[in-house]
């Protein structure tokens, strides 16, 4: 589904990414790991088109998006979740999947002046979606509840909700753990297993909760200073020694 090819990122005299190439299969559940700085947010700004890359190349799904800005990626099927904005907050939770741009439908100003009929049809097929995703995510009975006064957990929730919108090919997911407790980690993970079963969602995980990685994700890989270390099942992993230097050692 992913395939990034050499990819170099420099920051001023930081090589943040550094010759980097590994590949997400479709269908997996795919996990990234590494010590703090090893380069993994950087890699994934780069494969969602947020920085363009110094050096190689990346694929979704068979087309090279080297260099695509987020938008056109993200029409061409790549979600990546994003903190629900303030503004966000004071809008019910569909609201705040219904407000996800698809991309193609309704979004032209001159549409709704030209075409109004077909702009309400429209704004029916995306409440149908949103209804549907919801679902999916068993957070419907929250819909009509502004996206500000959820628990933590549900904004989470909220936060996949907004990426399966448009049945995306790839979800890319950066520590979407952080700051959340234990319990409610599980039942997001549980969230992520039965997408990725049921559904046939590929997502593409960084997290530094080694348990959460080890029940989830199949591959994992390994980054550090810029590049691949290794991958494989993560017990391969925590057995292996250049694994443990890594991040003992540095
Ligand atoms: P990780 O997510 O694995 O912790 P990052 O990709 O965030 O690593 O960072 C990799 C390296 O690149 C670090 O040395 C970090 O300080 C540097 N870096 C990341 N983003 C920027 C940026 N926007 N400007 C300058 N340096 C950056
Ligand atoms: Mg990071």
């Amino acid at each position: 589904m992913i395939v990034v090819d050499n990819i170099t990122k420099r920051f001023g005299g930081i090589r943040a990414v550094d010759g980097c190439s590994l590949q997400v299969a479709k269908g997996s559940i795919t996990g990234l790991i590494g010590p703090n700085g090893a380069g993994k947010s950087t890699l994934f700004n780069i494969i969602a088109g947020l920085f363009a890359p110094d050096h190689g190349s990346v694929s979704l799904d068979g087309t090279d998006v080297t260099g695509w800005p987020a938008h056109r990626l993200f029409s061409q099927g790549l979600a990546r979740t994003f903190q629900i904005a303030h503004e966000f907050g004071r809008m019910t939770v569909l609201e705040n999947l219904m407000a996800v741009p698809s991309g193609q439908l309704g979004e032209h100003v001159a549409s709704v002046w030209l075409n109004w009929r077909k702009v309400r049809a429209e704004e029916r097929i995306i409440r149908e979606r949103a209804e549907e995703v919801l679902a999916q995510l068993r957070i419907d009975h929250v819909k009509h509840e502004l996206a500000g006064n959820l628990s933590g957990g549900q904004k989470k929730l909220v936060e996949l909700a907004r990426t399966m919108m448009w049945q995306p090919k790839v979800v890319l997911l950066d520590e979407i753990g952080a700051g959340v407790n234990r319990t409610l980690l599980a039942e997001i993970a549980g969230e992520i297993e039965r997408l990725n079963r049921d559904f046939g969602y590929t997502f593409f995980v960084i997290e530094h909760d080694m348990d959460l990685i080890a029940r989830l994700c199949s591959p994992v890989i390994v980054m550090a200073e810029g590049r691949v270390l290794t991958q494989g099942s993560m017990s391969d992993i925590r057995a292996s020694a250049d694994v443990i230097e890594a991040y003992l050692g540095g």
